[in-house]
C-alpha cells in the first residue's frame, strides 16, 4: 500500500494558466503545471513525487529508446456544471495498463500509485480542466524502461509518469477510410491488445500511404487473410447492419479493448440494439451495403469519442454514407458527453469523483 502521504508534492511557483486560455486548444499540445514521476528499482516503486512539469534528463543509452519497452494510457477528466471534477472509468484504464505492462515484460504499477497518484495530480491541477462544453483534461499515464545499458534484455529499472493536457472539442470530421490489405497492425500472438508505444510507430507508414491516396485513416484487416475487419486507425470500429451493431471480438488479442468500445456496447444495448462481438468480414460488409442494410459505421476512442465514417474504400469498391441522417452514433456520442458532463444520470457509475 502506498499511503497518500508517500506521494510527495512540490508545487510550481507560478501557474502557466496565467498566460493561456483554455478555449479551443489543440489536442495534446499544452501541459498542466504538474506531473507525477515514480521510479522502479530493486523490485519496488520509490521517489513518488508530484512536481512542476519539466523535461527529463535521460542517458543516450536509455533502454526504452533502443528496445521500446514503453506503454501508455489515455483517460479524460471533466467538470460538471457545479465545477466538480471527475474522471471517466479510470479503473478500466488502470486494469488495461497492467495488462500492457505484463505483455511488455514490465512491472505492474500498484493500484494506489496509479489511481491515487492520478487523483492527487488532477486535484492539484483541477483549474486545468476546461469548463466549456466538450472540453476536458486528457490524462496520459505512461511507463518506460530506464536502464542505462544497451543490451537486449528486460530493463531492471522503470519510470512511471502521469502528465495532463487540457483539450478542446476534438471535432472529428466524418472520415474517409481506406481498407488496408498490404500492411497489418497486429497478429495473433503479438502485442495488438497492449497500448505499447511501438504499435503506433509501426502504423504510421501505412497511414501516411493512405493519406497520399486521399484517405484520412486505414481500416486494419486481419493479418492472415486480410478478410476480417479489426480496427480503424487507433479506434475500435462498429458497423450497424439492420438493427444489429457488430464490432470485432477481442479473443485473438489483435484488438485493443477500448473503454469507449465497452461503454458504446452498453449504451447500444440501452438503445435497444442487438450487439454482436464477432468476426466480421469485408465481404459481409459489402453484401450488407449493397442490400441497403449497412446504416452506420464509426470508430470509438477516448480522444474523439465517436468518429463517423462517411466513406469506405475496398479495392475498387466505394461505400458512401449520408452521415447527417444517422441516429445511432450521434445518440451514443451525446449520451456519453452528457454522462461525462454530469447532465445525464450516471447509472453505470462510470464517473469517479476527484
Ligand atoms: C487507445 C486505443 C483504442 C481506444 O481505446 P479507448 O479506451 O476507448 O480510448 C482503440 N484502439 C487502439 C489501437 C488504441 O490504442
Amino acid at each position: 500500500m502506498i499511503a497518500a502521504m508517500d506521494i510527495s508534492i512540490r508545487k510550481a511557483e507560478r501557474s502557466k494558466l496565467q498566460d493561456l486560455s483554455l478555449e479551443n486548444i489543440p489536442f495534446g499540445k499544452y501541459f498542466s503545471d504538474h506531473m507525477l514521476e515514480a521510479d522502479y528499482e530493486n523490485g519496488e516503486w520509490k521517489n513518488i513525487e508530484i512536481k512542476p512539469y519539466q523535461p527529463l534528463l535521460l542517458s543516450p543509452s536509455l533502454a526504452a529508446l533502443h528496445y521500446g519497452q514503453a506503454i501508455f494510457e489515455g483517460i479524460k477528466a471533466y467538470k460538471d456544471k457545479e465545477g466538480h471534477a471527475s474522471i471517466f472509468r479510470p479503473q478500466d484504464n488502470y486494469h488495461r495498463f497492467n495488462i500492457s505492462a505484463e505483455r511488455m515484460q514490465m512491472p505492474a504499477v500498484p493500484e494506489e500509485l496509479f489511481m491515487e497518484g492520478m487523483r492527487l495530480l488532477v486535484e492539484l491541477d483541477k483549474n486545468w480542466i476546461p469548463e466549456k462544453e466538450d472540453h476536458s483534461l486528457y490524462i496520459r499515464p505512461f511507463m518506460f524502461s530506464a536502464d542505462e545499458m544497451i543490451g537486449v534484455r528486460p530493463s531492471e529499472t522503470y519510470k512511471f509518469m502521469i502528465i495532463l493536457s487540457p483539450t478542446g472539442p476534438y471535432y472529428s470530421a466524418p472520415m474517409r477510410i481506406y481498407v488496408e490489405e498490404k500492411y497489418v497492425r497486429a497478429v495473433p500472438g503479438g502485442v495488438g491488445y497492449a497500448k505499447a508505444a511501438g504499435n503506433y510507430g509501426a502504423a504510421m507508414f501505412a497511414t501516411a500511404e493512405a493519406k497520399k491516396k486521399g484517405y484520412d485513416q486505414v481500416l486494419w484487416m486481419d493479418a492472415f487473410e486480410h478478410k476480417y475487419v479489426q480496427e480503424c486507425g487507433t479506434m475500435n470500429v462498429f458497423f450497424i447492419i439492420g438493427n444489429t451493431a457488430i464490432t470485432p471480438n477481442l479473443d485473438q488479442g489483435t484488438i485493443l479493448g477500448g473503454v469507449t468500445r465497452q461503454s458504446t456496447i452498453t449504451l447500444l444495448k440501452e438503445m435497444g440494439l442487438t450487439v454482436e462481438e464477432r468476426p466480421l468480414s469485408i465481404q459481409d460488409i459489402m453484401v450488407a451495403y449493397k442490400a441497403g442494410l449497412l446504416h452506420e459505421v464509426f470508430g470509438t476512442g477516448t480522444a474523439a469519442t465517436i468518429s463517423p465514417i462517411k466513406e469506405l474504400r475496398y479495392k475498387d469498391f466505394e461505400m458512401k454514407f449520408d452521415v447527417d441522417t444517422w441516429k445511432t452514433a450521434p445518440t451514443i456520442k451525446k449520451w456519453l458527453t452528457d454522462i461525462r458532463e454530469g447532465v445525464r444520470e450516471d447509472k453505470y457509475q462510470w464517473m469517479q469523483k476527484v
